[in-house]
C-alpha cells in the first residue's frame, strides 16, 4: 500500500475517535497504534512520527499544554469576551438544562427523549377538566363579554373563584388545587378555545405573579396571610413590571424605592418610599394585591453598606394610600382586565418585600426563575388550545359550507390552509405536552420556554390567519355568531406579552441557549471569572480542551452526515419516522459546530448580530419542535391515521430548519467561510421537501371527517353539543351534513335532478310526499338544513346598536 493510503488509515482512525468522542489520551493512543501498524506494515517512518508528536504532545502533556497553550488562551479569552451584566448572568443562572442540552450536544440520545414519561392527569385533575372547566366554558357568551360588558359576567367571576381556577398553582396546604403543569396546560388550552378573555383571566394568576413568587420566596407570615386568600379568590393578584420607558428592556425600569423610616399604622417603622408608573398590567383594574417590581436604593445605608440594592419585588395591597389603580387599557377588542398602576412617594413597610428584607435586590433572579416555568405553560397552551379549536371549527365549517356545489374544503386551495391548520395544531399540542412534563419533572427550562413562547404564538398567528381565510366573510362579521374574529383581532397580544417575539427569537433563544445548553461555554466563562489565577487556569484548561474535542467531534460528525446524507445514522424506529431521527441527529451536529464556529470567530459581537443568532436559534427550536412531534406520535401508539399530521409537522420543521441553516451560511460575515461551510454542511440544498399536496389533501380530509384521528387532534377542547355552544353546533352539523348527503343523493336520483345542497327542509317535504324517504330521514334533512343555515349565518345590527357599543 502507498504512503497515502496509510496516512488516510491513520486519519480515519483519528476521525472515528473524534466521532465517538474518545478522550484526548485515548485518541492519541489509538492514533499512535495506527501509526505503529502503518510503520510495521507500510513505509511510514520518522517524519510521520515527528509530525504526530508535534501535534499530540502539546495536547496530552500538561506541563507543555498548560504554560504554552492554556495560559495564553485564557489571557486572550479574558481580553475579548465582554463582561456579562448581572441581569444577563441571573437570567442564565435561573434556568435548568434538559432536552435542549441533548440537542446542543451534537448527538441527541433518542432513548432519553422516549424515556420521558407521558403527561398524565390525576383523577382530580380530569374531573376538574370535565366538570368546572366545561361548565365555565358553557357559561360564556363571548358577544356579551367582548362587546357589551367588556368583562366577564359577575357569575363567571364568582364561579372561577368558587372552583379555585385562580389557585391551580397554589399548594393544597394553603387551600389551592396544586395541579401539575401538564394539567394547568390542559385547562388553559380548553379555556382558550372558548374565550381569550377567560383564558387570560385564569392564566395570569397561575403564571408569573404573586402566587408563584410567594410560594417560592415568601416569608412564612406572607404565605400564611396571602396564599389561602389567593386560593379562595378573596385576593385577585396582578404583577407590575412594565413601565412606559422600560418594556422589553425590563431590567431598566426607572421605578424606585428608597429605604427610609416612616409611619405605618401609627408606628415608626423601617420601610420604603415608592414611586412608580406601570402600564399594560393584566388584572390590575380588579386586583386587590399588586406584585410590584422596582429598583431599591438605600442612600442612608439603613440595611447595610450597599446603596444600590437592585430590582426588588413587593406586594402592595390595592387600598394602600396613594396607589392609583383601576383605570383600564383596551387591548385590541379583547377586553380582559388590563390597565396602569401608578404611585408617588407611597410609604410601605420593608416586610412588604416578597421574602422580607433579606430578599431586597433579589427580584430579577426571582422573576427569571419563575418566568422560565410560567412561559412554558400559559401562552404556549393558550396558543395550542386556540389552534386546536381552529382546526376543529375550520374543518367542520369547510365541510358544511358549499360553493360551486361542493364543500369548500374539497377545493385544493382551501386544503392547503386546512393542512397548515391541522399540522400546526398537532405539533403545537405535542410541544406543550413535552414542555409541561419537563416542568413537572422539576426543570426550569428557560431556553425551552422561550422556544415555546415564540414558536407557538407565531404558529397560532399562522393558524388563525388561515382559519379566517377559510371562513371568508363569516369570520369577518363580528356578532354573537362569530367564533373566530375576536381571536384573530387579539392575536398580537400573545405575540407581545412575556417577552415580545422579535426580541425572543433574535436575542433570547440562541443567546441563552448557547450559554446555558452548550456543554463547555458556561464552564469557560466561569473559569475565566475565577480570581485565583492557578485555579482559573486549571478550570479553563479542562473546559477549553473539552471544548476543542467537542468541536472536532462535531466537525467530523457533520462531515459524516453530509457524506452519508444521514442514512447511516441510527434511529430508534424502523418505520417512516426513521429518516427524521437520522436528519435531526445530523442537524444537531451542525448546530453544535456552527455555534462553535460563530462564537470562535465573532466572539462577543455575536450578541449584536441578532439575525445570525436568530437563525441558530431556529435550528435549535426546530429540532425541539420536531422532537416533541416524534414523541407525541410515539406516545399515542404510533397511529396510522395520524401519519399525515406527523409527516406534515416533521417535514415543515425540517424544511424550515434547513432554510434557516442556508440563510445563516449565506449571510455569514466572512463570505468565503460561509461558502465553505455551506459546501461542507448542506451542499445540495434542502434534503427534505415541503409537505406534499397529497399529505395536505389527507390532512384536509381528516379535519373534515369525524373519526379517531380528528378526535385525537381536538382532544381536550370544549366541543360539548349543547344549546348555545357554537363549537358544539358545528360538530353536530358536521355529523348531520355527512349523514344527510346519501339521503340527499337518493332523493336527487329519484327526482332525476341534481339540486343544490340547500333548502333541505323543502326537499324533505317533497320526498316525504313522494314516499322517497322515511320520517327519520326527513327529520335528518330538516335538522341539517337548520344547522347549516345557522352555521353559515352572520349577524346584522341596527345602526344605533353599533354606535352605542363599547368600541
Ligand atoms: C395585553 C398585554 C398584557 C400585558 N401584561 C403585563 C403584565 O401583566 N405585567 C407586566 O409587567 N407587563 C405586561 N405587559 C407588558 C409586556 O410584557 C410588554 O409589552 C413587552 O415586554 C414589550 O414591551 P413594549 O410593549 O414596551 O415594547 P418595546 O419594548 O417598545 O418593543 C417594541 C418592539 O421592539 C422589539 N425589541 C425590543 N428590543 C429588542 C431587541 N434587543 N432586539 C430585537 N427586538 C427588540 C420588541 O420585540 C418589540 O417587537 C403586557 C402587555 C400587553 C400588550
Amino acid at each position: 500500500m502507498s504512503d497515502l493510503v496509510w496516512i488516510i488509515i491513520v486519519l480515519v482512525a483519528l476521525a472515528v475517535c473524534a466521532y465517538k468522542r474518545f478522550t484526548l489520551t485515548n485518541t492519541v493512543a489509538i492514533g499512535a497504534a495506527a501509526l505503529i501498524i502503518a510503520t510495521l506494515f507500510g513505509s511510514l517512518g520518522f517524519f510521520s512520527w515527528v509530525f504526530f508528536a508535534l501535534l499530540a504532545v502539546p495536547f496530552v502533556v500538561p506541563s507543555v499544554r498548560i504554560p504554552y497553550l492554556t495560559t495564553p488562551m485564557l489571557a486572550f479569552y479574558r481580553k475579548v469576551m465582554p463582561e456579562m451584566s448581572s441581569t444577563e448572568q441571573e437570567a442564565i443562572d435561573a434556568g435548568t438544562v434538559w432536552w435542549d442540552g441533548e440537542i446542543f450536544s451534537g448527538r441527541p440520545n433518542w432513548h432519553t427523549l422516549h424515556a420521558i414519561p407521558k403527561g398524565r392527569l390525576t383523577a382530580e385533575e380530569q374531573a376538574f377538566l370535565d366538570g368546572p372547566v366545561d361548565r365555565v366554558c358553557s357559561m360564556i357568551d363571548e358577544w356579551q363579554v367582548n362587546h357589551k360588558d367588556a368583562d366577564l359576567p359577575p357569575e363567571v367571576w364568582a364561579y372561577l373563584k368558587e372552583h379555585k381556577f385562580f389557585a391551580m398553582i397554589i399548594k393544597k396546604e394553603y387551600g389551592g388545587l396544586d395541579f401539575s403543569a401538564y394539567a394547568q396546560s390542559r385547562v388553559i388550552a380548553k379555556l382558550a378555545g372558548t374565550s381569550a378573555v377567560l383564558s387570560s383571566t385564569v392564566g395570569v394568576p397561575n403564571s408569573l405573579g404573586p402566587g408563584e413568587l410567594l410560594q417560592h420566596y415568601g416569608t412564612q407570615a406572607q404565605k400564611d396571610h396571602y396564599l389561602p386568600r389567593l386560593a379562595k379568590g378573596d385576593e385577585i393578584p396582578c404583577f407590575a413590571l412594565t413601565s412606559p420607558e422600560a418594556g422589553s428592556d425590563a431590567g431598566a425600569i426607572p421605578d424606585q424605592g428608597i429605604v427610609c423610616k416612616g409611619e405605618w399604622e401609627g408606628e415608626e417603622v423601617l420601610g420604603m418610599r415608592l414611586t412608580f408608573d406601570k402600564r399594560y398590567i393584566t388584572l390590575a383594574p380588579v386586583a386587590t394585591v399588586v406584585g410590584l417590581a422596582f429598583k431599591l436604593y438605600d442612600p442612608d445605608q439603613l440595611l447595610g453598606n450597599k446603596t444600590d440594592l437592585g430590582i426588588t419585588c413587593a406586594l402592595i395591597p390595592h387600598d394602600t394610600k396613594g396607589l392609583d389603580i383601576g383605570r383600564r387599557h383596551f387591548p385590541l377588542n379583547t377586553p380582559f382586565q388590563n390597565g396602569p398602576v401608578r404611585g408617588k412617594d407611597i410609604f410601605v413597610p420593608l416586610d412588604f418585600i416578597i421574602g422580607g428584607a433579606d430578599m431586597a435586590g433579589k427580584g430579577w433572579r426571582m422573576l427569571m426563575e419563575c418566568l422560565s416555568v410560567g412561559r412554558c405553560i400559559t401562552l404556549p397552551s393558550t396558543s395550542a388550545g386556540g389552534a386546536k379549536a381552529c382546526a376543529m371549527s375550520t374543518g367542520a365549517y369547510a365541510r358544511i359550507r358549499r360553493q360551486f356545489k361542493i364543500p369548500i374544503g374539497h377545493m385544493e386551495g382551501v386544503e392547503e390552509m386546512l393542512a397548515r391548520i391541522g399540522g400546526n395544531a398537532y405539533m403545537m399540542d405535542a410541544v406543550t405536552r413535552l414542555s409541561t412534563v419537563g416542568v413537572d419533572l422539576g426543570e426550569k427550562p428557560s431556553v425551552i420556554s422561550a422556544i415555546c413562547k415564540y414558536h407557538l404564538t407565531e404558529r397560532s398567528r399562522i393558524v388563525v390567519n388561515d382559519a379566517m381565510d377559510v371562513h371568508g366573510g363569516k369570520g369577518i362579521m363580528l356578532g354573537p355568531n362569530n367564533y373566530l374574529g375576536r381571536g384573530y383581532q387579539g392575536m398580537p397580544i400573545s405575540i407581545t406579552v412575556e417577552g415580545a417575539n422579535i426580541l425572543t427569537r433574535n436575542m433570547m433563544i440562541f443567546g441563552q441557549g448557547a450559554m446555558r445548553c452548550h456543554p463547555y461555554v458556561l464552564e469557560e466563562i466561569k473559569a475565566a471569572a475565577i480570581d485565583d489565577n492557578d485555579e482559573a487556569i486549571q478550570a479553563f484548561d479542562k473546559a477549553v480542551f473539552g471544548h476543542i474535542g467537542f468541536a472536532l467531534a462535531n466537525a467530523v460528525r457533520s462531515s459524516w452526515f453530509t457524506l452519508t446524507h444521514g442514512y447511516l445514522h441510527s434511529s430508534p424506529f424502523k418505520d417512516s419516522t426513521a429518516r427524521y431521527y437520522q436528519l435531526l441527529q445530523g442537524y444537531s451536529a451542525n448546530l453544535a459546530l456552527l455555534t462553535d464556529v460563530s462564537m470562535g470567530i465573532l466572539g462577543g459581537s455575536l450578541k449584536r448580530r441578532e439575525r445570525l443568532s436568530a437563525r441558530l436559534g431556529d435550528l435549535l427550536s426546530y429540532i425541539y419542535l420536531a422532537s416533541a412531534t416524534l414523541k407525541r406520535f410515539d406516545e399515542e401508539g404510533r397511529q396510522h391515521e395520524d401519519l399525515p399530521l406527523m409527516h406534515w409537522a416533521m417535514q415543515d420543521c425540517i424544511y424550515q430548519l434547513e432554510t434557516a441553516l442556508m440563510d445563516f451560511l449565506d449571510n455569514f460575515p466572512i463570505g468565503w467561510l460561509g461558502k465553505v461551510l455551506k459546501w461542507k454542511l448542506i451542499p445540495f440544498g434542502h434534503r427534505v421537501s415541503k409537505p406534499s399536496d397529497e399529505t395536505e389533501h389527507q390532512i384536509a380530509q381528516l379535519l373534515q371527517t369525524p373519526g379517531t384521528a380528528r378526535s385525537r387532534l381536538g382532544d381536550g377542547q370544549y366541543l360539548t353539543r349543547e344549546p348555545g355552544s357554537l363549537p358544539g353546533e358545528l360538530e353536530q352539523t358536521l355529523d348531520d351534513v355527512i349523514a344527510a348527503e346519501p339521503v340527499f343523493d337518493k332523493v336527487c336520483k329519484a327526482l332525476g335532478e341534481k339540486r343544490q345542497f340547500t333548502q333541505l327542509d323543502k326537499l324533505a317535504d317533497i320526498a316525504i310526499e313522494k314516499k322517497l324517504i322515511t320520517d327519520e330521514e326527513a327529520d335528518l334533512l330538516r335538522r341539517t338544513e337548520a344547522g347549516r343555515a345557522k352555521i353559515i349565518a352572520v349577524d346584522d345590527f341596527a345602526h344605533e346598536e353599533l354606535v352605542a357599543a363599547i368600541r
